[in-house]
């Protein structure tokens, strides 16, 4: 099984990572963005298949030491750290999305870092400012896996502070990191709609010994002609539907 350190990026409460004031006096932390596509992203790595470690658990912000201890140690086959950029303090036009990898790191490590951000970019849909190399961010110098960090969008931009802390952006955050650290390990993407569809997937019962409950009624039924299963006796009933034919039966319409 393959192991995925997820960042969370700061502490709530971490000084000068939040976005200027919004219209009415409120502010979003940064932390609030990056929590919670990390914590989508833990579910949907794990429907996927994959171990996860949550490296920042904690409310407060976890020193990047203990954070990278923490993936070094659980022998994590990828790193993958959430945050939103910011330019200076106030308001502005700077905009887009883009990702960080080590300056020195190796082929794989590139080309892991190039499917996350591309696929990350592709789900935004917002200014694809690229894939950069850093020297000195250290959860990408002191990984001793492939590292990524993901920089979502621009807090301080009016446009993309009122999407970071939407709720179906940070999904969609969540989603394009997860299809991308699939493409890197070769395993199929599966969509979040497509998942709750089988999900809703409802159980057939074909006999009346295999009913979950009301197989007196049911035979009853069956036996007074009320319901008749096809050539092969199949009855092809859904739980839902020997409910209704209880109520039915108690009604005294039937
Ligand atoms: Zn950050």
């Amino acid at each position: 099984m393959y192991l995925i350190a997820v960042d969370d990026g700061h502490g709530k409460g971490t000084p000068g990572k939040r976005t200027p004031l919004f219209a009415d006096g409120t502010y979003m932390e940064e932390n609030a963005y990056n929590k919670a596509a990390a914590q989508i992203l833990e579910g949907l790595l794990k429907s996927h298949g994959f171990g996860v470690i949550m490296v920042s658990p904690e409310e407060e912000d976890t020193p990047l030491e203990t954070r990278v201890k923490r993936a070094n140690e659980a022998g994590a086959d990828l790193y993958v750290s959430i945050h939103a950029n910011a330019y200076g303090s106030g308001w502005n036009d700077a905009n887009g999305v883009e990702s960080w990898v080590y300056d020195k790191a190796d082929q794989r490590t590139m080309e892991m870092a190039k499917a996350i951000h591309e696929a990350v970019a592709a789900a935004l849909g917002r200014k694809d400012r690229g894939l950069k190399k850093s020297a000195d961010l250290y959860v990408l110098r002191r990984t001793a896996m492939p590292a990524v960090l993901v920089e979502g969008g621009f807090m301080t931009n009016p446009e993309e502070a009122e999407l970071l802390r939407s709720q179906a952006y940070r999904q969609k955050t969540a989603e394009g990191i997860c299809r991308g650290i699939c493409a890197c390990f070769g395993i199929p993407y599966v969509s979040g709609q497509k998942k709750e569809e089988e999900e809703e997937e409802v159980v057939r019962y074909q006999k009346i010994e295999d009913l979950p409950y009301g197989k007196e009624i049911m035979k009853k039924l069956v036996e007074e002609g009320v319901i008749n299963g096809d050539e092969n006796g199949n009855l092809n009933l859904t739980e839902d539907m020997v409910r209704i034919f209880m109520i039915l039966d108690r009604k005294e319409l039937l």
